[in-house]
């Protein structure tokens, strides 16, 4: 498909600037809020904002759709009838989402295309297998008793997700809260607020009963507070910074103790041994690792950990691979790297560049915005080479497409580098030597571990952070059970 169609489409899409609560289209009650294209600076629409007033309002019909159980004691079959409907019918209107979320945030259509939509389909689907594959236990007890352990949903799950992928980020969390029985409200990010009505809207016309999924857009510091402070919500499960992770674990304790389960931010190290397999195939991957997505990635490789045996060999090889990430305009399917989510983040991530060279660390290459491309959020892939641990860019999440090389000496020392951070979320090791690949696995702080390759993997995959990362896993069997709750039950037999 050409670029002008994405354009012609993007043109012709109707945005729906409403949010959902009851199984109903509404508007907020706190005016509008403006939603910019990144990519070129003009707003895109005039979205309904909410207050916490929509956060009562949308948990009220949580609750009250939960209690009725017409979802949460649905029988497992039925409840896996409506979410595969519901998969197939994001599916079909990937291009919608695709769309929604190019304009949006600035990501390549083709990520979304790809990578995005498919991932979250395919995240529905994984999820709904796992409903009628959840057992309890019975154990062993004295003749006239009987135990046994059952899951029950939760009650109405909050969900906070981040910009940089809103639809999956979004899907993650919902698929397997509804998988579970739970009743979910979203609050998507204030700068992706297109897209996360219409899978609210889709989960009804999949059969799903109203008031079980409901959106409410507004700002964090007013509606995403309410949602996590509310003392109907069951769990709140957040992706996002750090510093805002922090802050779920206060209103928790401020209100009702509920569930917290954190996904935040990254500084992942990629540690390139001396006796890696393949120094090409590494240099790629690495490249794809901190550009990929623009380097807004939680678990971007943007550390590079390089033995200092091959380091002028990688560098030659990085640079020539880097030179494959050109900026560009994200509606052509042939752009691998679009404008960053907005000019703030623009601005912050050039603010980086200058930490950086005034750290003494050496700009190798771009950093700079693009020529010709000055009316979006566009900035040009970045490396600094002579790095430390000790520097802001060696230890602070950037969140845009700058990679760091660090020197390192051996096993010894690329542990303590790669450890010498408050994140731990993922490790990307290559070396063709299997002790040390298990020992550096081992050691590595970090909640996923790619050997000889990056950003690789599947559904069964947790994938969540150690340290100031993160509590929580996404994906995974295990996901579905952490939006359950166990009961014992201990029968007399009189
Ligand atoms: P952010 O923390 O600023 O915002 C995330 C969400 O929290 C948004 O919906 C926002 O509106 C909301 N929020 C902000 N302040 C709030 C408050 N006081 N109370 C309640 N809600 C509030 O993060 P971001 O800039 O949107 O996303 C980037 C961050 O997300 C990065 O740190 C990245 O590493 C992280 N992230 C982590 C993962 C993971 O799986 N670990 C995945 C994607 C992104």
């Amino acid at each position: 498909m050409s670029a002008t169609n994405w354009h012609e489409k993007a043109a012709g899409l109707a945005l729906e600037t409403r949010f959902f609560i009851g199984g109903d289209l509404v508007e907020g009650t706190g005016g509008h809020f403006e939603t910019i294209n990144p990519a070129n600076g003009l707003v895109l629409a005039a979205v309904s904002q909410g207050t916490p007033a929509d956060i009562d309002r949308a948990v009220a019909d949580g609750l009250k759709a939960y209690k009725s159980g017409a979802w949460s004691r649905m029988a497992p079959r039925d409840r896996m009838t409506v979410l595969y409907k519901f998969a197939d019918l994001v599916e079909a209107n990937t291009e919608l989402f695709a769309l929604l979320d190019t304009l949006d945030m600035g990501k390549p259509i083709s990520d979304m295309i790809n990578i995005d939509v498919p991932g979250s389909v395919h995240c529905i689907r994984y999820t709904t297998e796992v409903i009628d594959k959840m057992t309890g236990t019975t154990t062993a007890t004295p003749d006239n008793v009987l135990h046994y352990t059952t899951r029950e949903p939760l009650g109405v799950v909050g969900a906070i997700v981040p910009w940089n992928y809103p639809l999956m980020m979004a899907i993650w969390k919902v698929a397997p809260a509804l998988a579970a029985g739970n009743s979910v409200v979203l609050k998507p990010a204030e700068q992706s607020p297109l897209s996360a009505v219409h899978l609210a809207r889709l989960f009804v016309e999949a059969g799903g009963p109203a008031g079980v999924f409901n959106v409410v857009n507004g700002p964090g510091e007013t509606v995403g507070r309410a949602l996590a402070l509310h003392n109907d919500v069951a769990k709140v499960s957040f992706t996002g910074s750090t510093e805002v992770g922090k802050l779920m674990l206060q209103y928790a304790g401020q209100s009702n103790m509920k569930k917290v389960a954190l996904e935040c931010g990254g500084k992942t190290p990629q540690v390139l041994m001396a006796d890696l397999p393949d120094l090409a195939t590494a240099a790629k991957t690495a490249a794809f690792g901190i550009y990929g997505n623009m380097g807004e990635v939680c678990n971007a490789g943007s550390r590079l950990l390089v033995d200092r045996k091959i380091h002028d060999e990688f560098l030659y090889s990085f640079m020539r691979e880097s030179e494959n990430f050109v900026p560009g305009d994200p509606l052509n399917e042939e752009t691998n790297m679009g404008p960053l989510v907005t000019f703030e983040q623009q601005k912050r991530v050039l603010g980086y560049i200058d930490i950086g060279k005034n750290e003494g660390a050496s700009l190798a290459f771009g950093g700079n915005v693009p020529q010709g491309l000055e009316k979006g959020a566009y900035v040009a892939p970045a490396l600094f080479t002579g790095v430390n641990s000790d520097m802001r860019i060696a230890r602070e999440e950037i969140f845009g497409p700058v990679a760091a090389i660090i020197p390192i000496d051996g096993i010894e020392n690329a542990i303590e580098v790669a450890n010498d951070t408050i994140y731990g979320l993922a490790a990307g090791i290559w070396t063709s030597n299997l002790t040390t690949a298990h020992r550096l696995a081992r050691e590595i702080e970090a909640g996923t571990v790619w050997v000889n390759c990056f950003d690789e993997g599947d559904m069964t995959q947790p994938f969540g952070g150690y340290k100031q990362s993160g509590s929580a896993r996404d994906k995974c069997f295990d996901t579905v059970l952490a939006y359950t709750q166990q009961k014992s039950t201990w029968v007399k037999l009189v």
